[in-house]
């Protein structure tokens, strides 16, 4: 009997991972064909505004399938009036192909939620679910407890182990905006999207005035970081006023100082390649601080920001010996901004008025005994930089 899989996925872009799961799903499972079906109007959310519309969404999974003869593309719920749900797709596939055995594949996250989607039962009577999962400890035990359940009811679930790249459309898009999706694009994708100017494939973010640049840097943000870098930018604006720095230079440098903390760990260092930049061993292993870098990066190449600019976000987190002005007033204001609160903040608050370079002082020290007690490595950068602080106290006195 011939097994057919469906695969559906908004697809806004569709990029190597869904491909890769998809060619993998079809050989664990024995498919003798894949059907990709770009969502229409899906029930539980919108698509972000400026997301290419449903003829591109289904034109870009035709080339990023067209090596492939196993996939095929479906456009079948992007032809369906209203609200789109699984199991309508469920129901007219099986109508199609009613000698066919039917897999619907999906990841952990919508397995285990399954019985929120609508009609389940309708799903399990026209189809088996094909659950791809990344092997994870808790993952395996929650998926096969899962599993047991819904076979106790009848349901048919094949599980597919993989270690399929995980990228999602979200951090996707970023990449895009940062001009490093390369790697992610199945061919002939990336051209498809910069010659219909998609995701903004065809703005220029040079020489934005703040306000634009507040705009653009709070979409490529998480929500929940959003406040920190609003926060950190008005206390940046006050320090600045009050010691004498440029002010728009502070501002921006503080919109910015975050652009990329979003990406996990590997997409920082896909950034890094992408941007031709060779690491050294500290910034290899704690991914954790290379957003200063990766985000000095994309300010200087996708903003055009000043060099002043790009210092004080490149030095941010780690700080460094002979900071200037500005790189104090970033390091300290994203240390202090309203929505930090940590024993000793309210000191540093102080400082940062009176005597910014104890506070930066305070701030790397804080820093350090924190790394020391989490028995994590300090970079280099901090020990030098709280060095030079301690011999220029010294000179003074
Ligand atoms: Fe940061
Ligand atoms: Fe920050």
């Amino acid at each position: 009997m011939e097994r057919i899989g469906i695969y559906g996925g908004t697809f806004n872009p569709p990029h190597t991972g869904h491909i890769s799961a998809a060619l993998q799903a079809a050989e664990r499972l024995c498919l003798d064909r894949m059907l990709l079906i770009p969502t229409g109007i899906t029930p539980h959310k919108q698509l972000p505004a400026g997301s290419p519309n449903a003829g591109q969404r289904l034109e870009m999974l035709k080339i990023a399938a067209k090596s492939h003869k196993m996939l095929e593309i479906s456009d079948l719920e992007l032809r369906r009036e209203g609200k789109s749900y699984t199991y309508q797709t469920v129901l007219e596939l099986k109508e199609q192909f009613p000698d066919a055995q039917l897999v619907l594949i999906m990841g952990t996250d919508m397995f285990l939620s399954f019985e929120n989607w609508r009609n389940p039962d309708i799903i399990l009577e026209n189809a088996s679910l094909g659950v791809m999962y990344r092997g994870e400890k808790d993952e395996a035990k929650a998926i096969a407890e899962k599993k047991v359940q819904m076979q106790a009811k009848g349901a048919k679930i094949e599980l597919v182990e993989n270690k399929i790249l995980r990228i999602s459309s979200t951090d996707l898009r970023r990449m895009l905006t940062f001009g490093c999706a390369a790697p992610f694009l199945p061919e002939g994708v990336g051209e498809y999207i910069r010659e219909n100017g998609l995701y903004g494939s065809d703005r220029n973010y040079q020489g934005l005035t703040v306000e634009e640049l507040e705009a653009e840097v709070l979409g490529l943000l998480k929500e929940n970081r959003i406040a920190h870098v609003l926060g950190c930018r008005d206390t940046a604006v006050q320090l600045a006023k009050h010691w004498g720095a440029d002010e728009i230079h502070a501002a921006r440098a503080a919109l910015l100082h975050d652009v990329t903390k979003a990406l996990d760990g590997p997409l920082q260092l896909t950034l890094c390649q992408e941007y031709g930049i060779l690491l050294n061993s500290f910034s290899q292993k704690n991914t954790k601080t290379l957003h200063a870098l990766t985000g000095s990066l994309v300010a200087r190449r996708v903003f055009g920001e000043e060099q002043a600019v790009v210092d004080a976000i490149r030095h941010h987190t780690t700080g460094k010996a002979d900071m200037n002005l500005l790189e104090k007033i970033i390091y300290v204001a994203d240390y202090m901004e309203p929505n930090r609160d940590f024993p000793g903040v309210d000191r540093l608050r102080e400082l940062a008025f009176s005597d910014i370079d104890a506070a930066l002082a305070l701030g790397l020290e804080m820093t350090i005994t924190m790394l020391k007690g989490q028995g994590r490595e300090v970079s280099p950068e901090s020990r030098e930089a709280l060095a030079w602080l301690q011999r220029k106290e010294r000179t003074v006195c």
